[in-house]
């Protein structure tokens, strides 16, 4: 029997979204509240990205800027020096450390433990985590029921979608390969057994992170024979740097987000020639950039961004998705000595050869070419195309009218505090969505440094409409992004 004002709130999705939703429900709320975590396919509490178990991979973000929570940043720096083989480093050198993302993932889980364990001091929050994905959606009087993987229903007065990054799109014949051994259609689940033996070739589709965690991990297990990235510029991230300072960027006169696109660019092409021209890396514009980005993404056109996407994304992708230096120099090392080659070109194709996988390719202005491979990892990043995702529950909600797609197609349209706008442009009286489902919206929403404000807002969203709930007045913290 439920008590009359305990909140029933269930979260799709354990990865760090999901699981920093519950946890500040569970530290800011006065009121009950049993909250669920439904997560699938990767660990709770890890998700895609901090479930590796390899330690050549590591964080993309120094430690300083990793904390969970926006009001405490040095928090994750904190819980380090807790931690016996780093409690001798200083701490400065701690905060600008770019950390395995595996003890990230340790970090998140012992957070999630302590909030759901026994010894949580808010006894009257419950958090239940539960291994089982959800594939459909079905609105109640109040709240909805969800349909889980197994046939069975919950009943929920509130729902959080935090269902992340989808694996990457498809590519041109590349359904006709899902069961063909060579063939890697998601890169972040281990593709280990199928590794050629020593003298074989593999194709690394995509030059981004993705195809730098597959490129370490060959390093690392001296996995010895050809590998090509390849990817339609052909361009390796780029490394942090310690940046000079640029007082003038952005200039203080100047509202960025009423700049429009090609003012904006302009304003960035003529700071960036002028930083070169000092022999600074122009990059740092870009970072400077960062607190203002989803106020800019906001501002514009529906035009303005399909231009930004069409023809600067794969350049600001590039510049702002960097790593850690000590991987940029591993990554280089190997394309100098030839161990890796990157090619610029056009992905037209993929078949089958025998064992193997030939990729079609046509690079701008040259002759078309291919490249037959003993395993080929599609490392092109998460589909990005909203309408076309193979997620059932995803699909459902379209389908049901229950959410829409935002106008670039990109995530979900949802209102200023995060509830989901339904096909009938109403918002949606429980359903609520964070991360990178929002890119259309937000732009910038996939990293630890814009989604820990997400779920600190989600919760705070949440507790204002529980019953009875103090937490309203309580809850309302400042958070950055
Ligand atoms: C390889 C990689 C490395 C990264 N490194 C960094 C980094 O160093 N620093 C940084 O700030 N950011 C990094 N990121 C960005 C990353 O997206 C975020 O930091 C964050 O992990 C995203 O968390 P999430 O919970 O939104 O999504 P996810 O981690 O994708 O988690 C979503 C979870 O929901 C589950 N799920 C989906 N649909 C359903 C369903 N219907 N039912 C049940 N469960 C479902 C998924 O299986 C998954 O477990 C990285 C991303 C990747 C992919």
């Amino acid at each position: 029997m439920i008590q009359p004002h305990l909140q029933r709130i269930a979260i799709i999705g354990g990865g760090f979204s999901g699981t920093l939703t519950a946890i500040n429900l569970a530290r800011l709320s006065t009121v009950p509240l049993r909250i669920s975590v439904l997560n699938c396919t990767y660990p709770a509490g890890r998700g895609i990205a901090y479930s590796t178990q390899r330690p050549e991979h590591l964080l993309n973000v120094a430690a300083r800027n990793m904390s969970a929570f926006p009001e405490y940043p040095s928090h994750f720096v904190d819980w380090l020096i807790t931690r016996t083989e780093y409690a001798n480093i200083p701490e400065a050198e701690l905060r600008e450390t770019f950390m395995p993302r595996r003890v990230y993932g340790d970090y998140l889980r012992s957070l999630a433990w302590h909030y759901s364990g026994p010894l949580n001091s808010r006894s009257s929050v419950e958090i239940k985590n539960i291994s089982i994905e959800v594939v459909d959606l079905i609105p109640e009087t109040q709240g909805a029921r969800l349909i889980l993987a197994d046939g069975t229903a919950m009943l929920a007065d509130r729902v959080v979608l935090a269902t992340g990054n989808e694996p990457p799109a498809d590519l041109n014949g590349s359904a006709a390969l899902c069961d063909h051994p060579a063939w890697c259609a998601n890169p972040w689940i281990d593709w280990g057994k199928k590794l050629p033996a020593p003298g074989g070739t593999i194709v690394l589709l995509g030059t981004g992170l993705t195809t730098v965690d597959a490129i370490l991990t060959l390093l690392a297990l001296d996995w010895r024979g050809r590998i090509h990235a390849i990817s339609r510029h052909g361009f390796l991230p780029q490394s942090h740097f310690k940046g000079v300072d640029v007082p003038d960027f952005p200039p203080s006169d100047v509202d960025l987000a009423s700049l429009g696109l090609s003012e904006l660019v302009a304003l960035m092409e003529h700071h960036c020639e002028r930083l070169r021209t000092l022999g600074a890396n122009p990059a740092i514009i870009v970072d400077k950039l960062r607190p203002h980005t989803q106020r800019i993404w906001q501002a514009f056109s529906d035009k303005e961004r399909q231009k930004f996407i069409t023809h600067y994304a794969a350049r600001w992708n590039v510049v702002r998705h960097r790593i850690a230096p000590s991987i940029h120099q591993t990554i280089t090392a190997a394309v100098t000595s030839g161990r890796i080659t990157t090619t610029a070109a056009n992905i037209t194709g993929l078949r089958a050869a025998g064992q193997k996988i030939t990729v079609d390719l046509q690079p701008s202005g040259g002759a078309a070419s291919s490249l037959t491979a003993d395993l080929v990892i599609n490392g092109t990043g998460p589909q990005t195309r909203f309408s076309a995702t193979h997620s059932p529950l995803l699909r459902a909600l379209l389908k049901r009218g229950l959410a829409q797609a935002d106008a670039a197609d990109m995530g979900l349209k949802i209102a200023p505090d995060f509830t989901v706008i339904q096909k009938d442009d109403q918002p949606s009286p429980y359903l609520l969505a964070l991360g990178p489902l929002l890119r259309g919206t937000l732009w910038e929403t996939i990293a630890v440094p814009e989604l820990r404000g997400q779920a600190l807002r989600v919760a705070q969203t949440l507790l204002a409409a529980a019953p009875n709930s103090l937490a309203a007045e309580a809850a309302v913290i400042e958070y950055c992004i």
